[in-house]
């Protein structure tokens, strides 16, 4: 759920965020196509509460009825899993809804999980450790993702710059021990990493040309302007993991709820983990092709849909 300035910027961006979930997918090896439904709240409308926010979500859980099971909805950026449990009232579809109910809960603890296992497989690429103790790290964007993802990146021993555009954000990262930096300054700001857990598009042929950190890694969907991007970033020597291999931890996890055997926390954590192998995989093919860590991972995408096909 998303403010665009008109319907057709709504519609570019599912259309790019459900090839995301395509190539994020068979990446992971999950037996799940690709798919995404976006709920356009029109710019500068305030944002809808309890009754006119339930009548919405009800008539987008109708529409995922009509799929008839062909696709499968679940939170992504501006919903939550109380809101998964509304569009249950209109649609069996749906995952992702509360562990009381089931389902397995928000998947955004998982998506920060395998982000961080980007950033240590990213790290040892990069630095020849995947140690995070001592690197420092720009996270922009403490929503969901980011706020764990920070947390976590703490625990680890890492230093943690971060910022958000809400500025309620700034007081639980200063409790957790990370620093503030204005949103401004993210790209430009001297780190080991930068990690965009914010809106996608965030790398493009200008912004790229501030950015410090030699590795790129988080958890935002389409971080990439363009796929050219892919191209200028290799060329000026910043490793990128690719946003579909870093951030499939909430896709991984919401397909072991769907896996038949009943949801089990523990094997969507022991899978997720697996996010460091798979993108290993993917810069060792790189290296070896010569091709961009993008290209080797869609690459990688098409001949795991060839294999299924
Ligand atoms: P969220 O809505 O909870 O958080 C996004 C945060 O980014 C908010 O706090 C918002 O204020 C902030 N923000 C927006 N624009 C910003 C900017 N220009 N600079 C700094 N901060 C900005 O969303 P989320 O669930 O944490 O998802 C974050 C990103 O990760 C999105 O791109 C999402 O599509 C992607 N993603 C999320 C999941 C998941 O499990 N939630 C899975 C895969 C990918």
């Amino acid at each position: 759920m998303w403010r665009y300035d008109d319907s057709r910027a709504a519609l570019r961006d599912v259309l790019r965020l459900s090839r995301a979930m395509t190539f994020k997918s068979a990446v992971a090896g999950l037996p799940l196509g690709g798919g995404k439904g976006v709920i356009m709240l029109p710019l500068g409308a305030p944002t809808p509460r309890a009754r006119a926010r339930g009548n919405v979500l009800r008539d987008f859980g109708d529409t995922v009825d009509v799929l008839a099971g062909h696709y499968v909805t679940a939170e992504d950026v501006g919903t939550s899993s109380k809101d998964m449990g509304v569009i249950a009232q209109r649609t069996p579809h749906v995952t992702g809804l509360s562990r009381r109910r089931g389902g397995s809960g928000d998947p955004s603890p998982y998506t920060a999980l395998g982000v961080q296992a980007a950033i240590a497989a990213s790290c040892e690429r990069a630095f020849g450790s995947p140690t995070l103790r001592g690197r420092t790290i720009c996270v922009s964007g403490l929503g969901h993702v980011g706020m764990r993802l920070a947390k976590g990146l703490l625990r680890a021993g890492a230093t943690v710059l971060a910022t958000d555009i809400d500025p309620a954000k700034r007081e639980p990262l200063k409790t957790a021990g990370g620093r503030w930096i204005s949103t401004a300054r993210a790209l430009s700001q001297a780190a080991d990493v930068f990690a965009p857990c914010a809106m996608g598009g965030v790398l493009t042929h200008e912004t790229i040309a501030e950015l410090q950190a030699p590795v790129v890694a988080g958890a935002a969907n389409n971080q990439l302007a363009d796929d050219a991007v892919g191209e200028l970033l290799a060329r000026r020597g910043v490793l990128w993991a690719p946003d579909f291999v870093a951030n499939a931890g909430g896709i991984i996890n919401i397909a072991v709820e769907l896996d038949g055997d009943g949801y089990d926390p523990a094997r969507a954590r022991e899978r997720v983990h697996g996010i460091a192998d798979t993108l290993r995989r993917i810069y060792d093919d790189a290296e070896r092709t010569g091709a961009t860590p993008l290209a080797a991972a869609m690459e990688l995408a098409r001949l795991r849909l060839r294999e299924a096909a």
